[in-house]
């Protein structure tokens, strides 16, 4: 969701519960609008909405509370619309087909005011040498200015929309589009409907408000049914441009004010009867300040009538066809001013599947080139291997089984092995990687173990040296001589851990014995990769928690050994169709069972009023000897904001609510060392509650804590706080997870229901990706995506198609060299230049 219009809806219901005093916002209402408007352009909302805001919120301290509420009640309403409409639009629009007459082909104007800088220009209409046709034709680097029109000034704006150069012109996408064929009279137009009028101004004149400190530009448009009023705050210039008399179309909301219907801030735009003629379905483009729909429009409307057909196609006829897709050039074209909707849905069709085709190509690309290389092989015996498992203090579940032997196949490929394992918050991967550790190890080489903070890695060192290191007794009771070649079980003293806080003469001793190779599996933190530490045979590199670590941390581990095996692990669990695209160049193994009789985390919603009931159920638990955790969320995008309200809380909740017991806190501002000291306190139960923003996130295991709060849980994703939750609930305690939101609100409330109702987090995962989008799993990620990659992300069938018809080209091309593949082996290298640190 957008956050300008998250943040506009908390202030008019704070204000709301205010009873409408005008002090929501510190100095006024009035105030807000400050960072708000830019926010909300930023966000793309829509023009008109960001006016009704703008307008009712100055003249806001003048009213009476009654008015108050009303205004604030009426925008409240168009919010929740405007949520609607963008909730929809994530689901990936499609405008309902309608047929449209023959187009008359519109002219295009000549348009580059200079000649394009390039030195390689060919001119248009002389026959272009093919094999010198690369995907991108020189040009279209060129600077916005070289358009007649564009000056120093509109160039400046254009960058505010990330326009740049001729480029960028061609993938700023509409934002919607009027149809002019499905025009409404005036006499039948509704309260609260989008629509889009024809008329002509009957009058217009500048209005004052406010005793002259606001002007607006109110107009009577007239058609052959009926008139309306419009008005446009803040905006008395317009005036002058809406003389008697002209013809205008008017795209908005039906707003109304004293019983009458009337349009607030609509777009507008002179009537080119031409226009009506050529281009029934007009684009709207997001817009920024000092800018119109038409001036831009026109420039687009210049460089896509130019540009396109000299955009050559970067994919084969023969796969166009097969997959049913409409040519480059014309699903450029199309996508901004479509000859029917028709047309448009195929134009996305084709845009859509590009993007996801080219991320997917790369994805396999790279997978191929791992699997070229070859690795060493480990080999473990049927025997030996069930032998060991027989020797784990509990049995496997049949999901910690097929993963193990996964793993073992891979190690036995000869290729390096590069495994996501995928598992719920206590699923037991632990015990996997143990298994494949001890089949290399076995071996003669070393493993190594990475994990994201010292806790975690000290608890994987201490459970590893637990799992695969045996007891005397019980080797004596291992029938046969053991083969000491072939034995799996380590010494103690072939275990080491490495941390950024081990004393460096330590760390001297360790490395001494890494490089001797005595010992044989390093567990650390990242200290790992910045230690000079040199590994003697390093052949299989472990990563917990994955989304915490960068590929290029990935990469640099890999470097510390030869073409090591790779397995990475994750708790995080990710939508399939999200899994495909982001760890596609990983196989990918789940354990999709929990270790039998752990006892699900009773979860319940409460709504803000019912806040003590989740205190009192704490003073309980921790009466019974157990700990709790409170999170807070993130509530500004500034952290000091953050900070202080963990901060603020953490002294009410310890000063008022819980004085005889230690309350610790926990947030993003304190240094590594100091959040190690707090969790660590924490973990050895002297902090009985634990309050932090969420940066406990990480797998920290204190299977003491019974309780876990999340205060602002509207704010989380529902993966998120399903990850919270596996805080609790690993030890052999009742556990409880309470959710409490910021609002009554029953939507809301409905959505973490969700949580209430199942323990599964990819069917949790599922839920997230389809209400709030794919954002919230690519994290960092997702900076190389565009916003239509954003939404396609989203969509199973068009992945699973992208990447079908990208294994299959591979398989027949696999370095893309025949003539047919040239073009897209360019735009998969120019695609994937920016793009690929991001992934994988
Ligand atoms: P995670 O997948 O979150 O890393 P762990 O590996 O830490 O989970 O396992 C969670 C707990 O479950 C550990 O205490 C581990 O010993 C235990 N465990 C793992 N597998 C099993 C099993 N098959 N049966 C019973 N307990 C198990
Ligand atoms: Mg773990």
């Amino acid at each position: 969701m957008k956050p300008s219009l998250e943040k506009l809806k908390k202030f008019f219901q704070l204000e709301s519960e205010r009873g409408f005093d005008n002090h929501a916002v510190l100095g006024g209402m009035e105030r807000m609008l400050i960072h708000w408007e830019p926010e909300a352009r930023n966000d793309g909302l829509p023009e008109d909405f960001i006016q009704a805001v703008a307008s009712r919120m100055h003249d806001y301290a003048q009213l009476s509370k009654p008015s108050r509420s009303e205004i604030i009640h009426g925008l409240l309403r168009r919010i929740q619309k405007l949520e609607e409409v963008y909730a929809q639009e994530n689901v990936m629009p499609a405008p309902s087909a309608s047929t449209s007459e023959q187009i008359e082909e519109k002219k295009p104007s000549p348009i580059i005011s200079k000649p394009p800088p390039s030195k390689r220009e060919t001119p248009p209409g002389k026959k272009v040498d093919e094999a010198a046709i690369t995907i991108e034709p020189p040009g279209l680097e060129a600077e916005a200015t070289i358009l007649q029109g564009v000056g120093k000034r509109n160039a400046q704006n254009l960058e505010r929309l990330g326009i740049r150069q001729i480029r960028d012109f061609l993938f700023h996408f509409p934002r919607r589009y009027v149809d002019y064929a499905q025009l409404k009279p005036i006499n039948r137009l509704k309260y609260g409907e989008e629509v889009t009028i024809i008329g002509m101004v009957e009058d217009s004149r500048i209005r004052e408000m406010r005793a002259g400190q606001l002007k607006a530009t109110e107009a009577i448009v007239r058609d052959a049914s009926g008139a309306i009023r419009v008005t446009w705050f803040n905006n008395p210039w317009l005036a002058k441009r809406l003389p008697k008399g002209i013809h205008i179309a008017l795209s908005g909301k039906v707003d109304q004010y004293l019983g009458r219907l009337v349009m607030n801030n609509p777009e507008w735009e002179p009537l080119d009867t031409k226009q009506l003629n050529t281009n029934r379905i007009v684009p709207v483009y997001p817009l920024t300040m000092n800018m119109t729909q038409r001036w831009l429009r026109r420039l687009i409307h210049q460089v896509v009538s130019y540009w396109t057909p000299r955009l050559p196609d970067p994919l084969p006829p023969s796969l166009r066809q097969r997959a049913g897709l409409i040519e480059y050039a014309s699903a450029l074209q199309q996508v901004h001013f479509p000859d029917s909707w028709d047309d448009l849905t195929k134009a996305r069709e084709r845009l859509a599947f590009d993007e996801i085709f080219f991320l997917q190509l790369g994805i396999q690309r790279q997978k191929q080139s791992w699997m070229e290389q070859t690795a060493r092989r480990f080999h473990m015996s049927d025997e030996i291997l069930l032998r060991q498992i027989e020797s784990l203090p509990f049995s496997l579940t049949q999901a910690q089984r097929r993963a193990i032997e996964d793993i073992r196949k891979d190690l036995d490929s000869g290729h390096p092995m590069n495994r996501l394992l995928q598992g719920d918050v206590g699923s037991g991967k632990t015990v996997v990687a143990a298994l494949a550790i001890s089949i290399v190890t076995s071996g003669g080489a070393q493993a190594t173990v990475m994990a994201p903070t010292s806790i975690l890695a000290e608890q994987h060192y201490q459970n590893l040296v637990t799992l695969l290191t045996q007891p005397a007794e019980k080797a004596i009771f291992q029938d046969a001589p053991i083969d000491t070649s072939n034995t799996f079980t380590l010494q103690p003293s072939e275990i080491r851990l490495l941390l950024g806080a081990t004393p460096e003469a330590e760390k001297r001793q360790i490395r001494a014995e890494i490089e001797s190779g005595a010992v044989k599996l390093l567990v650390g933190t990242h200290a790992l990769l910045e230690d000079p530490v040199q590994f003697r045979d390093l052949q299989l590199a472990i990563i917990d928690e994955q989304h915490r670590f960068g590929v290029e941390q990935r990469a640099a581990l890999r470097a510390k050994g030869e073409n090591p095996h790779l397995l990475v692990m994750t708790a995080t669990p990710i939508p399939r169709s999200l899994a495909l695209t982001i760890y596609g160049d990983l196989d990918l193994t789940i354990i999709d069972e929990m270790p039998p009789g752990r006892i699900p985390v009773e979860t319940h919603v409460l709504r803000p009023q019912e806040r003590e009931r989740a205190y009192a159920l704490i003073r309980n638990q921790l009466e019974a000897g157990h700990q709790a955790f409170i999170i807070y969320p993130l509530i500004e995008e500034s952290e000091d904001v953050q900070v202080r309200s963990a901060v603020e809380e953490h002294a009410r909740l310890q000063k008022q609510i819980f004085p005889q017991y230690n309350v610790g806190l926990l947030h993003g501002r304190l240094r590594a060392d100091e959040k190690e000291a707090v969790m660590r306190l924490f973990h050895q139960g002297k902090y009985h509650i634990l309050v932090s923003t969420t940066v406990v996130e990480v797998g920290v295991d204190v299977p003491n804590a019974t309780v876990m709060l999340i205060e602002g849980a509207n704010r989380f994703g529902l993966a998120q706080l399903h990850q919270l939750r596996g805080r609790v609930g690993r030890g052999a305690a009742h556990s409880y997870c309470l959710l409490i939101p910021e609002t009554s609100d029953e939507l809301e409330n409905e959505r973490l229901q969700a949580m209430a109702l199942t323990n599964d987090g990819f069917v949790l995962a599922e839920k997230d990706l389809q209400q709030r989008g794919p954002g919230e799993f690519l994290g960092t990620r997702q900076s190389g995506y565009t916003e239509l990659a954003m939404i396609n992300l989203m969509n199973i069938h068009l992945i699973e198609k992208a990447r079908r018809f990208a294994q299959e080209i591979l398989q027949a091309d696999p370095r893309l060299i025949h003539e047919e593949h040239r073009l897209m082996r360019q735009k998969l290298d120019q695609t994937w230049r920016g793009k690929l640190s991001d992934i994988s």
